[in-house]
């Protein structure tokens, strides 16, 4: 006999579910949990906080109804009957429906009232923990929340309290005497007020404290100071509070600080389907990333001549490499023609594919592949790539007598520009360029490229760049991404 194992018993719940309180955590959008990912991509309504990831809302469907409830027109908060009417219409209607929240969804964060909402009007649901802020910009900030000898408990504790009330909800009495440490979310503009009342009921002014803002973020900002002194502090929200011996600690084990491009924004302005890769590798630099693609990657309907007919196929980009392979399906269709690339970034897309080239020019332009391929005698060679591909490597090839096909896989077209993204991306301290096309796409969509610092992946970005009247203020030495983003940390981070 089979037993259902727990597993099984979950999924078998899950079957009438279609709405979920899902936890965005704090701001890194590495914290996004598997199944948090898992159901924004799969939702048809996203109703989201203002502080969640971004990037998280990167993963929906490009058709999903994506409803920012945090704010209305940039102001008021959207009031919570009204987020919690329209959680339970689409929950009634079938679709599948995320109530995406910063942090964990059920501490402070006003999940507990939706599920109920939800429960009263029959809904089944599902809830995804978060990594909670309390916890994440704590260690952030190098600062365990409970540490053998140190604290051995910690509480969660709103700090939000109208000062107008006379009587306060919180019991300082029993908070001052919590044998641990005191976090503390919302309510930086109490921080006077909470050690006040905290010393007033005995703690100790010199216990160490500190404020965590922006925790986990790129800009995340660390004052370390003692609990007497907290209202001295000067922070913006979101923040919290440490309060307790092992905020101490934080002198000891902060990590993050070093990062190279902590504090720099940047704009990339790659396709989407591209941009995620240089993006986390800017953010894992410590680079605060803004995500505004200006081209798409269009596949055109072509007929793919036989790769056995040739003895040169020549692939200028990872996109070349995807298409083609859709196209081919069996890689030892790839087995026969000498396979040269433009440079390590298709290289790496081929090998990915099991295929290993067998030119990688130094150079990653079309002038170095044309150089690499000198000297060698092909009778017929294919090119696939981009429609608005250059003709240095075609002309090369033909004009020391090879029989040159070339056949678009694909072309570049216009993302459209939101005008809070343009805002956002000419208002970033550097914005990164890694074609000619995206130069010209960002240009159009934006109207402009004044603003920001601009970095050019290499020679035929930076003439893209300058046809457009700009000097890029960078032009990375290798032609790749990383090596974009080797560049921007030397010319841009703080060592
Ligand atoms: N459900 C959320 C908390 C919502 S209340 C959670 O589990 O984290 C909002 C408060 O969370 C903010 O006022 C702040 O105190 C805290 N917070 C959220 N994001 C934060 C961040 N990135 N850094 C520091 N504090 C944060």
């Amino acid at each position: 006999m089979v037993s259902p194992s727990k597993r099984d018993i979950l999924d078998v719940h899950r079957l009438g579910v279609t709405a979920y309180l899902v936890g965005a955590g704090p701001g890194d959008p590495g914290l996004l949990t598997a199944r948090a990912i898992e159901l924004i991509a799969r939702a048809d309504v996203i109703l989201h906080d203002r502080l969640i990831p971004v990037e998280a809302l990167a993963h929906a469907r490009p058709d999903a109804d994506i409803v920012d409830v945090g704010k209305v027109g940039g102001g008021e908060q959207t009031p919570q009957e009204q987020t919690t009417r329209l959680l339970v219409e689409h929950a009634l209607a079938g679709r599948e429906v995320v109530r995406l929240k910063g942090g964990d969804p059920f501490v402070f964060g006003r999940g507990g009232e939706e599920a109920q909402a939800l429960r009263a009007a029959g809904c089944a649901f599902e809830v995804v923990p978060g990594v909670t802020a309390g916890v994440a910009a704590a260690a952030y900030a190098g600062i365990p929340v409970t540490h053998r000898g140190l604290a051995s408990a910690v509480a969660f504790v709103t700090g939000h309290e109208d000062p107008g009330k006379e009587e306060t909800a919180i019991d300082w009495g029993a908070l001052a005497a919590f044998p641990g440490t005191l976090v503390f979310y919302m309510g930086v503009r109490q921080l006077a007020r909470i050690a006040e009342q905290l010393v007033a009921h005995g703690r100790d002014a010199d216990e160490p404290a500190a404020v965590v803002e922006r925790g986990t973020l790129p800009e995340q900002r660390v004052v370390r100071t003692a609990l007497g002194r907290l209202g001295e502090v000067e922070a913006r929200a979101p923040a919290v509070t440490v309060v307790g011996a092992v905020a101490a600690l934080h002198d000891e084990l902060a990590w993050l600080a070093t990062a190279p491009l902590a504090g720099v924004s940047v704009a990339v302005t790659r396709a989407r389907a591209q941009a995620s890769g240089l993006a986390a590798k800017l953010r894992a630099l410590g680079a605060t990333v803004v995500e505004t693609p200006a081209i798409r990657i269009e596949p055109l309907d072509v007929e793919l001549p036989r790769l056995s007919d040739y003895d040169l196929l020549v692939l200028t980009s990872p996109n070349g490499v995807e298409e083609l392979l859709r196209h081919v399906r069996d890689a030892r269709a790839l087995a026969g023609p000498t396979v040269a690339v433009i440079g390590p970034g298709t290289a790496a897309a081929l090998r990915a594919r099991g295929v290993e080239a067998d030119v990688v020019p130094s150079r990653a332009v079309g002038e170095g592949l044309a150089e690499a391929l000198a000297g060698r005698a092909f009778r017929r060679a294919l090119i696939a790539g981009a429609q608005e591909a250059r003709d240095v490597v075609p002309d090369a090839l033909r004009s020391a007598g090879t029989e040159v096909d070339v056949v678009a896989l694909y072309r570049t077209v216009a993302e459209p520009l939101s005008d809070e993204a343009r805002a956002r991306a000419l208002g970033a301290d550097w914005a990164t360029f890694a074609s000619a096309s995206a130069v010209r796409h960002f240009h159009a969509a934006a109207g402009t490229l004044d603003g920001p610092r601009l970095a050019s992946i290499g020679p035929i970005t930076s003439a893209a760049l300058r046809e457009l009247g700009h000097e890029p203020d960078l032009e990375a030495p290798d032609h790749t991404p990383d090596g974009l983003v080797a560049a921007l940390v030397t010319t841009a981070g703080r060592g």
